[in-house]
């Protein structure tokens, strides 16, 4: 096998989509730590408490919301949404991520006079506070996209950013088309789909199904968390739904899986995710390997880079190693996630173009 620290190098190095990582499972833990020390010092919270949950790695998926629960306490004001949002960005770019998709459940919080809408406008100020990378989308205008170049210089990372507004499954129907409503308002400004995410042992599938139509209807795609645990009913709605994507996809049978098959429903794999949560027992046991021996469209992704201590190109390194994949094989992995994209077209041949100009890293 070849040398571990060049391939990881050739994994940062290699061009990267990311379309499956949610803005708060990616805070950086320093980020985290600091927030939390800070209200700590406030009163608000017991820092002690909090410090060895943040600092642990190892998290069942239950454990996982008991986090996000602690991560909406300590990243709900504006400014801080706004900061993590520009970190987030920021370190996504800096390992060669050409194309992000993230998502974020917009919230509402009284006691900070936080709306949907505020939270959104946060989140925004973040994407345009981004310095240090060169935001291609930035302000989102298309025309900006259109004629953006990729710049040769090695300190200067780019990076086109579109966001995925998420439906929280504890969330009403009404609360549900409230988000859908948002991002259709939105859509000048970058938010191209709608996922249903949360815990999934929360919710019926029936609470979120009009709003899910509703975005369908006004030409939004949407992604849904599919088979985080065994629920076939469940599993057998959202393929009749069809979504345009999937995410993690670990409880299917072999009758689902042939559903899935046929139109071609692309999976957002997130191998360390799926490990950690033990929805899969080992990421060698991961279905990325039957996925990747019947051609299945797939997508590489990190879920919660933050939560799960792992990067968009510790994802690629981990495949190249566990399933055998040769650079080619990797390249191309990279490559064809372009076609997932919810961005329109005007992106998707922008994305091409930066594949097609990186024959360099096929390697062999
Ligand atoms: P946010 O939407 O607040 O930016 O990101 C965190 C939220 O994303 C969590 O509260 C949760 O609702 C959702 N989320 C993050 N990771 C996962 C996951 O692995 N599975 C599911 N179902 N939801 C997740």
């Amino acid at each position: 096998m070849e040398d571990s620290r060049e391939l990881k190098a050739w994994c940062l190095a290699l061009p990267k989509i990311e379309l499956h990582a949610h803005l708060n499972g990616s805070i950086r833990n320093s980020t985290l730590l600091e927030l939390a020390r800070d209200l700590g010092e406030k009163g608000i919270i017991v820092f002690e408490d909090v410090a060895h949950i943040i600092t642990n790695s190892g998290r069942s998926l239950s454990e996982c919301f008991m986090l996000f629960d602690l991560f909406h306490v300590i990243a709900t004001d504006h400014d801080t949404v706004t900061r993590i949002t520009k970190e987030v960005v920021e370190d996504f770019a800096s390992e060669n991520v050409v194309y992000l998709e993230l998502r974020t459940t917009p919230k509402n919080n009284e006691s900070k006079g936080m709306t949907k809408r505020s939270y959104m406008k946060a989140v925004l100020d973040g994407l345009n506070a981004v310095d240090a990378v060169e935001l291609v989308s930035s302000p989102f205008g298309k025309q900006c996209l259109k004629t953006a170049k990729f710049s040769k210089d090695q300190d200067r990372k780019n990076i086109c950013v579109r966001l995925i507004l998420s439906i929280d499954r504890r969330e009403t129907t009404a609360a549900a088309m409230e988000t859908v409503d948002l991002a259709i308002e939105l859509r000048d400004l970058g938010v191209v789909g709608i996922d249903l995410s949360g815990n999934p042992l929360v919710g019926n599938w029936s609470t979120f199904l009009p709003a899910l139509t509703y975005a369908r209807e006004n030409g939004l795609p949407v992604t849904i968390h599919c088979g985080e645990v065994h629920n076939k009913e469940e599993v057998n709605a959202i393929l009749d739904f069809c979504p345009d994507r999937i995410g993690h996809a670990c409880f299917l049978d072999e009758e689902d899986w042939s559903r899935l098959r046929s139109p071609q429903i692309p999976i957002e794999i997130c191998l360390t995710s799926n490990h950690k949560t033990n929805c899969v027992p080992s990421i060698k046991d991961h279905h990325f390997v039957d996925l990747y021996s019947i051609n299945h469209p797939m997508i590489l992704c990190t879920d919660d880079p933050g939560l799960f201590s792992s990067s968009v190109s510790n994802e690629y390194y981990l495949a190249a190693t566990t399933f055998e994949l040769s650079r080619s094989e990797m390249y191309r992995l990279a490559q064809t996630a372009t076609e997932s994209v919810f961005a329109d077209d005007a992106v998707k041949c922008f994305l091409r173009e930066i594949f097609e100009d990186g024959k360099i890293y096929q390697g062999t």
